[in-house]
């Protein structure tokens, strides 16, 4: 049987793939457009790894070349949001390494008991997907499963962390056109989240 592919280098960073859901179905996402990256194996897993699984995996890699592990899957890494703290946890006692997460920022409707503040300490930056400036937008792009309360979800989710978490970015990407990514400008000046503005890479989306 084939080894789960967990944690893989891409561009000398090292990302962690801890699961294959996800509520949405962006248009622009890697799982329609190729099934790889890096070295071109499939990041699909044959099942959700155990937290142990994780850190089995983990204590494979030679942790002496990297400095941060990015969640950031094949699918969204925070629908397995107790399951990515405990990891990263363990991640974080054995390195000392940073931990990034970039995610869709849904997980308080994936989640509703899942506690943000058990991010604090373990968590060193979010990269949260902004996709679009109104809750309209944002569903045509995402088709997110929970539907026009979606954006509110995300944006709130972004304010919290950025409250306590040291380094907490929205992102869009350029292809939505210099309009829209100026009412994105404002929208995450409105509540205060840094923007960042990501070149369009067609099988790369949230691999940076
Ligand atoms: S949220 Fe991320 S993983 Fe989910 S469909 Fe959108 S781009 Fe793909």
């Amino acid at each position: 049987m084939k080894a789960m592919k967990i944690f893989y280098d891409l561009n000398g960073a090292l990302y962690a793939n801890i699961t294959n859901k996800c509520p949405c179905n962006c248009t622009f996402c890697i799982r329609h457009n190729d099934e790889t990256v890096g070295e071109n194996d499939s990041l699909w897993l044959e099942h959700e790894p155990t937290v142990e699984e994780i850190m089995d995996a983990f204590d494979e890699v030679d942790a002496s070349k990297y400095d941060e592990v990015v969640f950031c899957g094949f699918g969204e890494p925070m629908e397995r949001p107790w399951e990515l703290i405990e990891a990263a946890e363990y991640i974080k006692r054995r390195t000392g390494m940073k931990i990034r997460i970039n995610t869709n920022g849904l997980v308080s409707l994936m989640h509703p008991t899942f506690d943000l503040y058990s991010m604090r300490g373990v968590i060193d930056s979010v990269s949260i997907s902004l996709n679009a400036s109104d809750p309209e937008k944002y569903l045509e792009i995402t088709k997110s499963r929970f539907g026009l309360p979606s954006y509110n979800s995300m944006l709130n989710f972004a304010i919290i962390t950025h409250s306590f978490i040291p380094d907490v970015k929205l992102t869009v990407v350029d292809v939505i056109g210099e309009e829209e990514v100026e009412k994105c400008r404002r929208r995450a000046a409105d509540i205060g989240v840094p923007l960042r503005v990501r070149a369009y890479i067609s099988n790369n989306r949230e691999y940076d």
